[in-house]
């Protein structure tokens, strides 16, 4: 007899959910509905469910849901973890022809906020669990749902640093059309603030230009970059070399004044092996020592923590059975995930799922029907592998 509801309704319900995360405050929402709803039903199928608030507040939570297995023995190191973000990015009305809160069965898709990315993910897992209600399991099986994955990945943060979560391997089920990847890169977002002096444009000794300042730095950052491009090359990737992009300058308001104030955004992308706390501190490091004979004044404003690069080895199991169940070599992604927080804690993680990263972060995000059996089935026989009877 079936425990939970059938998956089209569980999956419904989960898309008629709002989960917005967002680091602007106007647009951030709860993910606590989706929380509850995803506790009922691992509940029902005889999980043990552990609700924790990410932070101050009770409305952005994680949930760690336990089966099976040796729970008494927290260091152990065997099962599988099937974790997946409950959060959505912002949604742009205006270009949806269907309610993003509505899951809209057309032209053999789900369409829907979340659905490739990655709702659809924890159906697919209760499903596969319906199926093996009579599978005896000797190893633990833990689900893992975390809050704010699209914004600060605040969720992956603390269940790294709370350590709640044990396994041998575990799968994320972000869009990736069901194509295994063990890696992708990292990535910093920072914003460099100059801060100088305004004066008369007519004699540069009234004031101290933020504006020179910063192309002094721009220069040093520029060269950084070239000896970061060529000390670091990884062919496993589309573009094989560390990225720095400059993608927003702001300053001065006036040609006849000295510029007081220049802002920079930049986005650093890094290959595995890079460290994302080192590379961060070596950044600033050269900023500050560009401009310490200018008398200019520098800030430093990280938009978020940063993702650090992830790399499974392609010869860990959870890769290699991905790739026979998938049929697909596995490959490397331009995205950020929480898999480098999972190998971090020695749990060898594959980032498989069913959506495509194309459809993501878009109106009319949409998930193939077809896509859902294979990944059931892949989930039932990882499963069966890792946890099955002995
Ligand atoms: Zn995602």
């Amino acid at each position: 007899m079936r425990r939970t509801p059938k998956f089209e309704d569980c999956f419904a319900e989960l898309i008629r959910l709002p989960t917005v995360s967002s680091i602007d405050p106007a647009h951030d929402l709860s993910n606590r509905g989706v929380i509850d709803a995803l506790a009922n039903w691992c509940d029902a199928l005889g999980f043990t469910c552990e609700i924790i608030p990410v932070s101050d507040n009770p409305e952005k939570c994680n949930l760690i849901a336990k089966r099976g297995g040796d729970q008494s023995d927290s260091n152990s190191n065997a099962g599988l973890v099937l974790s997946g973000h409950t959060d959505t990015v912002p949604y742009d009305l205006s270009g949806w022809d269907t309610d993003p809160f509505t899951l809209t069965k057309k032209n053999d898709c789900y369409y829907g906020l979340g659905t490739a990315d990655m709702k659809s993910f924890f159906p697919i897992i209760l499903e596969a669990l319906e199926r093996l209600a009579d599978t005896k399991f000797s190893n633990p099986i833990t689900i893992v749902a975390t809050a704010d994955e699209e914004s600060t990945m605040s969720g992956a943060r603390l269940i790294q640093e709370q350590n709640k979560v044990a396994g041998r391997y575990c799968i994320i089920g972000e869009p990736t059309g069901l194509k295994p990847i063990y890696a992708h890169k990292g990535i910093i977002i920072e914003e460099i603030k100059i801060l100088g002096r305004s004066g008369h444009s007519s004699d540069p000794n009234l004031g101290n230009s933020a504006l020179e300042g910063m192309h002094d730095v721009i220069s040093t950052l520029r060269a950084w970059r070239d000896d970061l491009q060529t000390e670091f090359i990884n062919g496993d990737f589309q573009i094989p070399v560390p990225t720095m992009n400059f993608g927003r300058i702001h300053g001065g308001d006036s040609p006849n004044r000295i510029c007081a104030s220049c802002e920079l955004s930049l986005d650093l992308r890094m290959l595995p092996g890079m460290n994302l706390e080192e590379l961060n501190e070596k950044l600033r490091d050269k900023v500050r020592e560009t401009l310490v004979a200018s008398g200019l004044k520098v800030e430093f404003n990280a938009m978020f923590d940063g993702v650090p690069p992830m790399q499974t080895s392609r010869n860990s199991e959870i890769i290699t059975l991905s790739e026979q169940l998938t049929n697909n070599a596995s490959e490397t992604v331009a995205f950020g995930t929480e898999g480098p927080f999972y190998n971090d804690m020695g749990i060898e993680t594959v980032i498989l799922g069913p959506g495509d990263i194309d459809v993501a972060h878009q109106p009319n995000e949409y998930l193939q029907i077809n896509r859902i059996e294979p990944m059931i089935n892949i989930l039932s026989k990882l499963l069966n592998h890792f946890c099955g009877p002995k």
